[in-house]
């Protein structure tokens, strides 16, 4: 997910020759038909997967977002990172959802796969979801405010589902007459 504000200072200076790490993992944009398959459940949670983990947290910061989810790096499995703020990076791998507050909240949101477009948003306020971190270990986390919408958010890629879908077919076509695919990537 992409956060709107534009005077959050990143939180790490990337220095220019490591850009070249990027070069083995890119951003899939809107209408690239990977963003609406469902994503396969993780089996092998081992050093390959931490290592492509550890290259999509760098992409996410470096596209200034919050939340990235596999398939928006054209990868099919079920696992997203997150980073709201300052609070340290989440990673959910095969995540599920097992509570949520009949509270909702609206907020604005964007989505890296989809610049430049946003729009409010409903979803619950607070959740409470299940997966199995970086290691291997399995955590259930309560979240609320900004986590918990950027953890549904990238839980919805891991269905084929984006922010797009939860707005009225006339709000979304008058957003999506402003979309343009960007040409290149993350340069
Ligand atoms: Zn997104």
């Amino acid at each position: 997910m992409e956060k709107k504000s534009t005077n959050q200072t990143p939180d790490i200076a990337i220095p220019p020759s490591d850009l070249g790490t990027l070069d083995d993992i890119e951003i899939v944009y809107y209408p690239d038909e990977v963003l609406r398959q469902p994503a396969a459940t993780v089996k092998d949670m081992g050093d390959s997967l931490r290592a492509t983990i550890d290259r999509m947290v760098f992409l996410m910061r470096h596209a200034r977002g919050i939340g990235l989810a596999a398939p928006q790096v054209g990868i099919l499995e079920r696992f997203f990172v997150v980073q709201v703020d300052n609070d340290p990076v989440y990673v959910f791998i095969n995540p599920s959802i097992v509570g949520t507050s009949h509270e909702t909240g609206v907020y604005e949101e964007g989505c890296l796969s989809i610049p430049g477009l946003y729009a409010d948003v409903k979803r619950p306020s607070e959740i409470q979801v299940q997966a199995w971190n970086e290691n291997g270990r399995p955590f259930t986390l309560n979240a609320d405010g900004m986590l918990a919408r950027v953890i549904l958010h990238e839980l919805d890629h891991l269905n084929g589902v984006l922010f797009l879908d939860h707005l009225s077919d006339r709000k979304r076509e008058k957003l999506l007459q402003k979309y343009r695919k960007p040409e290149d990537s993350t340069r």
